[in-house]
Formats: structure tokens, C-alpha cells, sequence
């Protein structure tokens, strides 16, 4: 089964799409947690962090290289952000397609709850 991030990249489910190139793409949080909140995502569906390989290199990289263009883009690279990929149970993970989270636009607190 495709997830919802699978029909994003594909143009089958609406979103606010702010960058695509033939390894990543990045699109607005349906429900964002701060001024800022993009998702970066590889086009290719990989499940977890943990389903990574070396042949990732290069996708993994591109992601790094879109948020800190994105955050430029925003008007946050000064005031600073932060950069969040969660994996399975513990880390929160709900849709089983690797993204990275880029926040910012105020100031986030603390990185977790005490
Ligand atoms: P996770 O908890 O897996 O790290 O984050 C999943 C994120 O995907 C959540 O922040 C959630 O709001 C976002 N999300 C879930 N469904 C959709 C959707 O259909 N469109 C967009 N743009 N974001 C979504």
C-alpha cells in the first residue's frame, strides 16, 4: 500500500509541495507545530531510518542539503530551527515513508519533554 507521502510526490494527493528535484521532495505539515514546518522527504519510499543503506547516501545528503536551502527560503537560517526524523514507537514515527521535519519561526523549547 502507498503511503500518503508515496501520493503526494506523485501529484495523486493534494499538498503544498516548496521543493521537488528527482531525489527529494518537500511539502507543508497539514498540521504544523510552528510558523515553520516542512516535511523533506525521498521520493523513493523507504519504510524507517532503520531501512536505510549505503545507497542512501545520496539521498540522505539531499535532504540535509533542501532544508537548509528551505530555511534560507523561510527566513529562519538566522533565528535557527531544528531538523527531526522519528523512527518507529519510541520516536513518534505515524507515516511510514522517512521525512525530516524542519521547524522554526519561534523559538521551540527544549529538544523533549523532561
Ligand atoms: P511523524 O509523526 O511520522 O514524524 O510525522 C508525520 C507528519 O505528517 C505529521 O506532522 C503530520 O501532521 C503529517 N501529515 C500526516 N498526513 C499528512 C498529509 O496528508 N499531508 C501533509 N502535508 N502532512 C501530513
Amino acid at each position: 500500500m502507498p503511503t500518503i507521502f508515496a501520493k503526494i510526490i506523485r501529484g495523486e494527493m493534494p499538498a503544498d509541495i516548496v521543493y521537488q528535484d528527482n531525489l527529494v521532495t518537500a511539502f507543508r505539515d497539514i498540521q504544523p507545530m510552528a510558523p515553520t514546518h516542512i516535511l523533506i522527504v525521498p521520493n523513493e519510499s523507504i519504510p524507517t531510518m532503520n531501512d536505510i543503506t549505503e545507497a542512501d547516501e545520496r539521498v540522505m545528503g539531499r535532504m540535509m542539503l533542501a532544508a537548509k536551502e528551505l530555511a534560507a527560503q523561510e527566513g529562519i537560517a538566522e533565528s535557527g530551527y531544528r531538523l527531526i526524523i522519528n523512527c518507529n514507537a519510541h520516536g513518534g514515527q505515524e507515516v511510514f515513508h522517512v521525512h525530516m521535519h524542519l521547524l522554526g519561526g519561534r523559538p521551540l523549547g527544549p529538544m523533549l519533554l523532561r
